[in-house]
């Protein structure tokens, strides 16, 4: 209860400045709260989550409260079921505090293209916090929650993590179910956990897994033990270092911070080694075009009649849907609507798309190989920290231009997670990110364990009362 007391005045104090909720639900938060509290007081076990406060991307339904997605078309959508992931998380007790801002159905890596306004970097409010899971890393990294789960589909939960200081895990595509997570682009689509310890991550990760028949593509297995394995160091562990991408234009003092990290990791025992991921700008392309064919496909329910509102003119269905799309969508959602629209198209769009198809092929099995080789990869998340407000938004290349390093993974189903690995000298926080073989989240983790026993960056919060003097006046 007093967690989540504090969790809700902090929110009520900085949220105002931070905008990290699009919806904050208090009263729904003190009574879960007080019923674990209860069941405690009998004497009762109320789930190894019980009473933490958590935050929820606003791409996730929870019955009976509003489901943006950061959208105006469906600003009014009130969803009549839980997903999968609340309703895991809600049975091992966590409390939820608010659905959580984000870019537009999760299009964007900046936060910027919310509907309702962007959310704002707490280690420096000029910054963006990145996207797309942009409130769900402010929620944690500004203490209204000690957890928040997002979505991944190009990067969105290991871009804003690193710009936050956070952990952000995103595990093998599969590993959770998306019941209820609406979709952008299902052939990469995952749920993610944002929190401030890869201990706090596992557990999270630990609660969530599981079978479910309404996702198809949900593993069947049980997860291995990632909890157990946590502190089982690398001390035998090969560690492949994406050296290309290390080469590619990075910060001089995000390459500083990486280095040293990899210090950390041979003086815990790891053999470190080079490896080539292979960098190029077709890659880019061709998962910007695979996510904007899946996306426009997906997005084709939002039609004002089906799912969003009816916002001006009457006339016909065409003309209907027509208005609800052009008025209620954003520019950037319908910029990737038509680009899926067109490469999906007869003619010249076709080629296109085979082209992608072909480049996804080509990077699965450069992973395959370089991981017959190595137990994980070390590479960066971003070339440095989180960049200005306003700084990308003219250009949708230079904004996608933030994944390249993130969207491999994705393409390739990989679990992988971004991790504090130092902070620049204006106090920013610098991500590492740690990629593993399929389904590999135990490895993954106990990697990503090992450094974080060697440092103490996740310890540090951002100065929230000096920024914004007097509680957020
Ligand atoms: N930034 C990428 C995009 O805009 C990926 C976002 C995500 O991972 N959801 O498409």
């Amino acid at each position: 209860m007093d967690l989540v007391t504090a969790c809700l005045d902090r929110a009520d104090a900085f949220d105002k400045n931070l905008k990290a909720f699009l919806h904050r639900c208090p009263d729904r938060a003190l009574s879960v709260a007080r019923r674990v509290d209860d069941l405690r007081a009998k004497g009762e076990r109320p789930g190894a989550l019980a009473g933490v406060p958590m935050g929820l991307k606003d791409l996730l339904v929870v019955e009976g409260m509003p489901t943006t997605c950061g959208s105006r078309l469906i600003e009014d959508f009130v969803p009549p079921y839980d997903a999968a992931a609340f309703e895991a998380l809600s049975r091992s007790g966590a409390v939820l505090v608010g659905k959580c801002n984000l870019d537009e159905f999760g299009m964007g890596s900046s936060g910027e293209h919310s509907a309702f306004g962007a959310s704002l970097n707490p280690w420096d409010p000029s910054r963006v916090p990145g996207g797309s899971s942009s409130g769900s890393a402010v929620a944690v990294a500004a203490g209204f929650a000690t957890f928040a789960i997002g979505t991944d589909t190009g990067g969105s939960v290991r871009q804003p993590a690193a710009f936050c200081g956070l952990v952000g895990l995103k595990p093998s595509w599969g590993r959770l179910s998306r019941y209820g997570m609406v979709a952008y682009a299902p052939s990469m689509d995952c749920v993610g956990i944002l929190a401030h310890e890869l201990r706090d991550a596992a557990l999270v990760l630990t609660e969530l897994a599981g079978p479910d028949p309404r996702d198809a593509t949900c593993r069947r297995e049980r997860m291995p033990d990632v909890l157990g394995a946590l502190e089982d160091g690398v001390a035998d562990m090969r560690l492949g270092v994406a050296e290309d991408w290390m080469d590619a234009g990075l910060d001089a003092e995000m390459e500083q911070a990486i280095s040293a990290a990899l210090r950390r990791f041979s003086s815990a025992g790891a053999r470190l080694r080079p490896v080539k991921l292979g960098l190029n700008a077709e890659l880019l392309d061709a998962f910007a075009l695979l996510a904007a064919v899946e996306a426009a496909s997906n997005l084709a329910r939002f039609d004002g009649l089906h799912y969003g509102r009816i916002r001006s003119g009457v006339g016909g269905m065409g003309a209907l849907r027509q208005s609800a799309r052009g008025e209620g969508f954003g520019p950037g959602v319908l910029r990737r609507i038509k680009l899926g629209t067109d490469a999906l198209s007869a003619g010249t769009g076709r080629a296109g798309y085979e082209r992608a198809l072909a480049e996804r092929a080509r990077v699965r099995h450069v992973f395959e190989k370089v991981f017959a080789e190595v137990d994980a990869i070390i590479a960066p998340v971003c070339e440095g920290p989180a960049f200005g407000l306003g700084e990308r938004l003219a250009s949708p290349s230079e904004m996608i231009g933030s994944d390249r390093f993130t969207m491999q993974a994705s393409l390739a189903g990989l679990p992988a997670l971004s991790m504090p690995c130092g902070f620049s000298s204006s106090g920013l926080p610098l991500g590492l990110q740690i990629i593993a073989r399929p389904f590999d989240e135990a490895g993954l983790l106990r990697v990503a364990r090992a450094l974080e026993a060697r440092q103490d960056f996740h310890l540090r919060r951002p100065p929230l009362d000096d920024l914004f003097a007097g509680g957020g006046a």
